[in-house]
């Protein structure tokens, strides 16, 4: 199973898949809103990726008719770092149909529509979206047991071609998993799909970590599910 870095984008583009490279097996880039990276930061970092895998994710805010030129952008940047997957989410405010449109317009098959937390983290409005698109999934796992549809979009196990991993407890989520017994079910449900782990963690309980601190427990998460994969 390939474990991935989620970038903090409030750091450094090129130290962050310096990072990612060193400890990682790939590197999910997402951008703020509004990409605050220059042209030349993008070519160096895309010299610095080579034939790294990346997974491009949009930014959560993006609106579809306001920032059609930055979703654009982001496909452009995402295509020039050979991004093999693009993750985006449904927007809320939308109706099924006017994302499906939206989701159309893209003609983009990397695509991958993400599940949320609130009417798009039920896995049937999840399952039209994906049939009427016929884009595939990321499993968002935190979102997924915030909603008590894990096992539904299970089901789809074809489908899924990326997982956020993270854990929630009850509406928190993008935390660490303190609980290991949880961890463990969760991967020994997801050890067959054939999908990439991102590991979306940022959070303790409390607060969200400073860089060094989620890069610390990220390692040491990381080491630990490296563990348990093997005694599953
Ligand atoms: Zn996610």
């Amino acid at each position: 199973m390939k474990i991935g870095y989620f970038l903090d984008f409030h750091l450094n583009l090129l130290e962050e898949i310096k990072f990612a490279k060193e400890n990682f097996d790939f590197i999910e880039i997402t951008f703020d809103y509004g990409i605050k990276v220059n042209n030349e930061e993008i070519e160096k970092a895309s010299k610095l990726l080579e034939d790294f895998l990346v997974i491009g994710h949009f930014n959560w805010n993006l609106e579809p008719e306001k920032d059609y030129k930055e979703i654009e952008n982001s496909i452009k940047i995402f295509k020039k770092f050979k991004a093999k997957y693009m993750v985006i989410h449904p927007k809320n405010y939308l109706s099924s149909e006017e994302n499906i449109s939206f989701l159309n317009s893209l003609k983009n098959k990397t695509i991958l529509i993400e599940n949320m937390s609130e009417t798009y983290g039920k896995s049937e409005a999840i399952k039209q979206l994906l049939e009427k698109t016929k884009l595939n999934l990321c499993l968002d796992i935190g979102h997924a047991g915030k909603t008590n549809e894990l096992e539904n979009f299970l089901k789809l196990k074809d489908k899924i071609k990326h997982i956020h991993l993270h854990y929630n407890i009850d509406k928190k989520d993008h935390l660490f998993f303190t609980d290991e017994s949880k961890l463990k079910e969760i991967l020994f449900k997801i050890k067959e799909l054939n999908a990439t782990v991102s590991l979306e963690m940022f959070k303790d309980t409390e607060k969200i970590l400073n860089p060094e601190e989620r890069k610390r427990l990220l390692l040491i998460e990381k080491n630990k599910i490296r563990k348990l994969l093997q005694r599953l």
